[in-house]
């Protein structure tokens, strides 16, 4: 099957499967996810699956990334904070919704090849950061939408939802462990924080500090 066939066979599925907004729908349709895989793995690129991106990380799974993206309900003029770069391709989708996309990574090698794809495929309007995710990025805040790609145990990391607007939206794997995650999703009105828990999830783990 060409590329082009497989990857419309992959957007069909994600329609199927609950991703049904138009503009994720064309966002994850205009980003090549090729361009996000190590080359071993690049057949795969359109299967709804997640792949390898070394450092013991992976590339989400289209689905993932399509009902996560479409939960955060993103807006042509908003400004999100991503955490967890990996692979970049999350972050490119959110690119294409947002105005701005700040993404933060603990790996510095990620982080950096993620930049140069961003180069590569001519997105500027991402910046990234070698940190740790869990503090945010408080010189860039507030944000109107923050979603987190690692499973995160026990509260919202505080700082981020610090960094979160009023009116704002979070979306966050969270469980009381990393093998019972649920994607939660966050909102601040003037009243505080509202919570619900959407679906369950399997991510890699969030975890502190950069790595050395
Ligand atoms: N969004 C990515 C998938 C992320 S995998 C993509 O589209 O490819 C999760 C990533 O979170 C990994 O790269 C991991 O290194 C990173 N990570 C985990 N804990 C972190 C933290 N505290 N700060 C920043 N990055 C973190």
């Amino acid at each position: 099957m060409t590329r082009a066939a497989s990857k419309i066979r992959l957007l069909m599925l994600l329609r199927r499967q609950g991703v049904t907004d138009v503009e994720v729908l064309r966002a994850m349709e205009t980003v090549p996810r090729d361009a996000f895989v190590p080359a071993p793995f690049r057949d795969q690129a359109y299967e709804d699956t997640a792949l390898p991106i070394g450092h013991g990380q992976t590339i989400s799974q289209p689905q993932v990334v399509g009902l996560m993206t479409q939960a955060l309900e993103v807006g042509p003029k908003d400004k999100v904070l991503e955490i967890g770069t990996g692979s970049g391709y999350q972050a490119m989708v959110l690119a294409k919704l947002g105005r701005r996309v700040y993404t933060v990574e603990r790996h510095r090698a990620l982080a950096r090849e993620a930049e140069q794809k961003f180069a590569t495929l001519r997105q500027h309007n991402i910046s990234v950061r070698v940190a740790d995710g869990l503090r945010g990025w408080p010189e860039a805040a507030p944000f109107e939408r923050i979603m987190v790609t690692a499973g995160g145990v026990g509260q919202p990391p505080p700082d981020l939802v610090d960094q979160l607007a009023v009116g704002g939206i979070m979306i966050m794997p969270l469980g009381p462990g990393h093998r019972e995650l649920k994607v939660v999703r966050i909102r601040r009105t003037v009243d505080g924080l509202e919570r619900e828990e959407l679906w369950p999830v399997r991510f890699v783990p969030l975890l502190p500090d950069i790595v050395p």
